[in-house]
């Protein structure tokens, strides 16, 4: 029998393979590429590209593909075959160094917000080497980068690598400053914990809401939901540790590295969290991963949704992003040290990540704002739509202390070691969870918790790295310049705990009064909507800080608000088309006829006996008549109020306007039909409900 050793990484172009299929010189030059970021020879590149083609077509492939990721949040491939013809009327199979490193995909069906317009319609995706091809199916991917001609991003890539090469360049100078003149490289790295759902297939089709949006559009609650807490952790059932495993299989032979599995709280959600790895291929991979997760469902009978609120009433998905930085020699600089030294080059970074998510709160809401997510964030189990920081007592102590330039006295152990100046030496502490926290240091990382289920991750990273960079900049510039090195590191250190400890919160996040006392005391941002939200990626502050780092262009941030809005709207338009179809035509008529049969009941009962009360069927047949009522003018209503967004081109208006009529007109329709759900006889109900649905699995 093959093991996991045996065929992990199988479809994947790795090192492996490229050592024994490429010669040493050949090898050597693309490792250069792969970790220095060195421009790659096309003699080179016509070498991997038949290297590549051999090995793809010796696993079975026919074609390959630039695998990309456009502005839609999914992946995108235009599959071409390696076929040529050849002159005695067979093929022979091709592959050029030309193709590997350049397609051109019609870029005009992909969002690009006005940089279409503005201009050229063409694009054209770039080869990433940093990211291992790999095979799916039939077809090579090659993972790309995605521009229009003018040069401007279409895509997430893009700007993530731009983000990752700001964060390399500006800690470099920070940790050269350190002494630490042997490190070439400083990377980001991150574990991305994927929630999700599993359904049965039969409940899915059943359902048109699940089917167009991903999410029930209504449905009343279960008799039994989340509340035994029975689930989390809980027993994994057959079919469900079935798909796991297929699952794994191919993530693994993808050289993708899923490492935890588990139960969620709410009944049917799951987890599965890989190893961290380098941001840029951690982000690749969640990608590849979302999609064979409803590759996989959809064998077994299943559907995945990784919608982030697919059920009201228990817990929606998100996404942790656990993030750290580390150098090529190892050292995760989000580590205590052992030395004071060390630990004065932690705190630095420590004060860097803080002084970025405080500045860069908006940015921050901004990369994780989607409609679906709405749902989540501040909704009492996912965390607040307010950014902070939890840091433990640990760190808060040493914190404290460096502030009020007091000794510093660890709660478990006496320990106060002077450090460089008087910064004080302190060792790790893992044991300090925080689950409610947005933003939660975890002992060697930080783990961003405000992502949604079915985001790119993308998104998250390239705001996190620049918004880091960007703190390191300032203290590399100001340091640089020190006459006194250890006295301007200490004084800047207790100066970002001064301005930015605001940011920092260690109590419940869930809690009513943290968000009375962050928005009203600490003047923290609390954008509940994506409508909120967005327009705040155009402030001057987060235009400025994303170009000097050279993240995006300005036209890219248009582009960018754009998309998102649009997004935005366009999904919560289709959320509302398909209540009102959904009411009108199989909703409203289902209780009508329950209706029609409680009264026909009620009037043969009259009519073989006057004298028979009939209370059960008048009280029910006026309280469903008055909700298919109140079903039939909220879904006109909720008609009128989408009919009306279209007169308006400004695409900010549009989205306020969901905000403030769709979406609550979306509410009172949902709440009519919820009750009328739950007076009508099962028999006439068109859906299955959310007790069929959320234990369908058994
Ligand atoms: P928990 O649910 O307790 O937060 P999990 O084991 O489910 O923990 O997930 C933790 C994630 O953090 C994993 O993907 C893991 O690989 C990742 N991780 C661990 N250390 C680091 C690090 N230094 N940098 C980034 N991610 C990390
Ligand atoms: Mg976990």
């Amino acid at each position: 029998m093959k093991t996991v050793t045996d065929y992990f990484g199988s479809k994947v172009f790795d090192d492996r393979v490229m050592k024994s299929m490429l010669s040493a010189e050949v090898y050597n030059s693309l490792k250069k590429t792969i970790d220095e970021g060195t421009e790659l020879n096309i003699g080179v590149a016509n070498a991997v590209a038949i290297a590549m083609k051999d090995w793809a077509v010796s696993q079975g492939a026919t074609h390959f593909t630039h695998w990309f990721q456009p502005l839609t949040g999914i992946t995108a491939e235009k599959h071409d075959s390696f076929i040529a013809p050849s002159p005695d009327g067979g093929v022979i199979m091709e592959f050029s160094g030309k193709e590997l490193i350049k397609g051109e995909p019609d870029a005009s069906s992909f969002p690009s917000g006005g940089l279409r317009a503005t201009f050229e319609a063409r694009g054209y995706t770039a080869w990433d080497p940093t990211s291992y091809a790999f095979i799916k199916g039939k077809t090579l991917c090659i993972p790309t980068a995605f521009c229009s001609y003018g040069g401007h991003a279409l895509d997430k890539k893009t700007p993530l690598l731009r983000s990752m090469e700001a964060l390399n360049k500006q800690a470099l100078r920070i940790v050269k400053l350190f002494g630490n003149d042997d490190v070439k490289r400083v990377v980001s790295s991150v574990g991305p914990e994927q929630e999700y759902f599993l359904i049965t297939k039969e409940m899915y089709d059943k359902r048109p809401d699940l089917r167009f949006t991903g999410r029930t559009l209504f449905g009343a609650k279960s008799p039994k939901g989340q509340e035994m807490d029975d689930h989390y952790f809980g027993v994994i059932k057959p079919r469900v540790a079935a798909y796991m495993e297929e699952l794994n299989d191919e993530l693994w032979k993808l050289g993708i590295l899923a490492k935890t599995e588990h139960n969620e709280v709410a009944p049917a959600q799951h987890e599965l969290a890989p190893i961290y790895t380098t941001t840029n291929i951690a982000t690749d991979h969640n990608q590849i991963t979302m999609e064979i997760m409803q590759k996989v469902a959809a064998k077994h009978g299943l559907v995945c949704l990784l919608h982030e609120k697919p059920f009201a009433g228990v817990n929606g998905s998100g996404k942790h992003n656990n993030w750290s930085i580390a150098t090529d020699t190892g050292i995760n600089l989000l580590s205590p040290g052992e030395t004071p030294y060390e630990n004065a080059q932690f705190l630095l970074f420590l004060c860097a990540v803080i002084k970025a998510v405080d500045d860069y709160q908006d940015l921050l809401r901004i990369s994780v704002a989607t409609a679906g997510n709405d749902h989540r964030l501040g909704a009492n189990e996912a965390p607040p739509a307010v950014v902070s920081i939890f840091l433990g007592d640990e760190l808060n102590a040493v914190m404290e202390a460096i502030e009020k330039d007091k000794p510093y006295k660890s709660a478990k152990k006496t320990q106060m070691k002077l450090g460089v100046d008087v910064l004080p030496k302190f060792n790790r502490d893992n044991t300090d969870r925080n689950r409610t926290s947005p933003f939660a240091f975890t002992g060697n990382k930080f783990e961003f918790r405000m992502l949604g289920s079915s985001n790119s991750i993308a998104c998250a990273n390239i705001m996190l790295n620049s918004a880091v960079a960007e703190s390191l900049k300032i203290y590399a510039d100001r340091l640089e310049g020190a006459k006194d090195f250890e006295t301007k590191l200490h004084e800047m250190i207790k100066k970002t705990i001064k301005d930015h400890k605001k940011i920092i919160f260690n109590g419940n996040g869930y809690d009513e009064s943290w968000i009375k006392e962050a928005t009203e005391k600490r003047g923290l941002l609390n954008y509940r909507t994506t409508a909120d939200a967005i327009p705040h990626l155009l402030d001057k502050k987060n235009v400025d800080m994303l170009t000097s780092q050279g993240v995006f262009t300005n036209a890219e941030i248009e582009s960018r608000y754009e998309i998102t809005l649009e997004n935005y709207v366009k999904s919560v338009i289709i959320e509302a088309n398909t209540m009102v179809t959904m009411a009108k035509t199989e909703i409203a008529p289902a209780v009508e006829a329950y209706c029609a049969e409680v009264a026909s009941s009620a009037a043969v009962k009259k009519a073989l006996d006057g004298k028979l009360k009939c209370d059960y069927e008048t009280s029910l047949v006026g309280k469903l008549s008055a909700l298919t009522d109140t079903i039939y003018e909220k879904a006109g209503e909720l008609e009128k109020a989408v009919a009306a967004i279209d007169g308006n081109d400004e695409i900010s208006v549009q989205a306020y306007a969901i905000r403030d009529s769709v979406l609550p007109k979306m509410d009172e329709l949902r709440a009519a039909s919820d009750e009328a759900e739950t007076l009508t006889s099962k028999k006439y109900w068109p859906y299955p409900t959310y007790g069929d649905i959320l234990f369908s699995v058994k």
